[in-house]
């Protein structure tokens, strides 16, 4: 007998279910009615006047035996359901993701291509000192077959007493040996100030880690016509990496390519942390190009070959990493920077791997 109270309270609680998912969808259908004619007038969807008194109203014939929190929070739930259903749909599909565009974003630069499976690799100073320095680099690279080239001329650095970089004379350093030998420059600027500026001397904006939120840099380099390298925060998650890179296309600019360079935890063995399933969840979630920073993200010369065959492994469609004829004097991230030949090592390497990932030799390790 019992069983059959049961199931009957059980029956009663699916039927009050079913009406509440009726009235509900009654609910909504209105809501979005009123969504219409507030767009027609011109008001704002949200009204916390109105929100206000229909709460109270609700309030005012409560009576339990749910405790009133327990009503209000759940009214609050359907309101924001409500609000959310009359927001244009744009709102909330991000132009980033992949529901917003299923095909890759190539970013073409100069012919050199991001996004459509081929690896790159973008190396550099880690700031520009002088023309002989840049130009030492650029013949390494060169030989190497290279095209991409980094260095920074604005430096965010951690203390204002630290190298800040040679400003506008840096980018113009960088574009005499880019246009030498043939080589595109990515190098970061740090104020929506210098963007118009930097226009003239660089193939592809940088910002930095520092910068990942910097909304206003964000918005005026959404304006240009000129890739940008968004760099992953120093303590970003992933969302925070999506939405940043949203304020770029949010703007038009939809030449985008998004930089892992580590994240700050608690391990203090490398600089940063580098967090390689970042990589495939980016290329899941968006359609842009995804590259890894093995330099800042390692802070450490010895981990530069492994993380960076790590991040081949893993798909990324570039490897960045900085070269400096003499590390020991350089003015900034001295311990990471490979020098020349160290240089050349890393990318015998990695040209082996890309091979081998090509699926032109047998590998070992799969
Ligand atoms: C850089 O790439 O020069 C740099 C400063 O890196 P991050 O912004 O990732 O620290
Ligand atoms: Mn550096």
């Amino acid at each position: 007998m019992k069983t059959n109270e049961l199931t009957q309270l059980r029956n009663k609680i699916d039927e009050i279910n079913l009406e509440i998912l009726k009235l509900l969808n009654e609910r909504a259908e209105v809501a979005i009615e009123i969504g219409k004619q507030k767009k027609k007038q011109g008001l704002s969807r949200f009204d916390p006047v109105r929100e206000r008194q229909a709460l109270d109203l609700i309030m005012q014939h409560h009576q339990g035996p749910f405790e009133t929190s327990t009503i209000q929070h759940i009214f609050k739930e359907i309101f924001k359901a409500s609000l959310e259903l009359q927001e244009d749909d744009h709102r909330k599909v991000l132009l980033v993701s992949r529901k917003a565009q299923s095909n890759n974003t190539i970013v073409d630069i100069n012919g050199e291509t991001f996004g459509d499976g081929k690896q790159r690799f973008i190396m550099g100073p880690c700031a520009v000192e002088s023309y002989d320095q840049v130009k030492s680099v650029a013949i390494a690279m060169k030989k190497q077959g290279l095209t991409m080239m980094r260095g920074g001329a604005f430096k965010p650095r951690t203390s204002p007493y630290d190298f800040q970089g040679l400003g506008v004379e840096g980018l113009r350093i960088l574009r005499e040996v880019g246009n030498e030998f043939g080589l595109s420059i990515i190098s970061e600027i740090v104020t929506p100030n210098d963007v118009e500026a930097a226009l003239d001397y660089v193939d592809v904006i940088q910002v930095g880690a520092r910068n990942m939120q910097n909304f206003e840099l964000l918005k005026t380099v959404g304006r240009v016509n000129k890739p940008i390298l968004l760099k992953r925060g120093l303590s970003a998650t992933i969302e925070e990496f999506i939405h940043a890179a949203e304020y770029i296309m949010s703007q038009g600019n939809d030449q985008i390519i998004l930089c892992e360079r580590g994240i700050r935890t608690y391990e203090k063995a490398t600089r940063n942390t580098l967090d390689i399933s970042a990589v495939p969840i980016l290329k899941n979630e968006t359609h842009l190009p995804v590259i890894v920073d093995v330099t800042h993200s390692t802070g450490r010369r010895d981990l530069l070959l492994p993380t960076a065959k790590a991040a081949m492994a893993i798909g990324a469609d570039a490897i960045m990493a900085e070269v400096h004829p003499d590390p020991a004097v350089a003015l900034s991230d001295s311990a990471q920077q490979m020098n020349i030949p160290q240089f050349n090592e890393f990318m015998a390497e990695l040209k082996e791997l890309g091979e081998k990932l090509a699926g032109k030799t047998e590998i070992g390790i799969f």
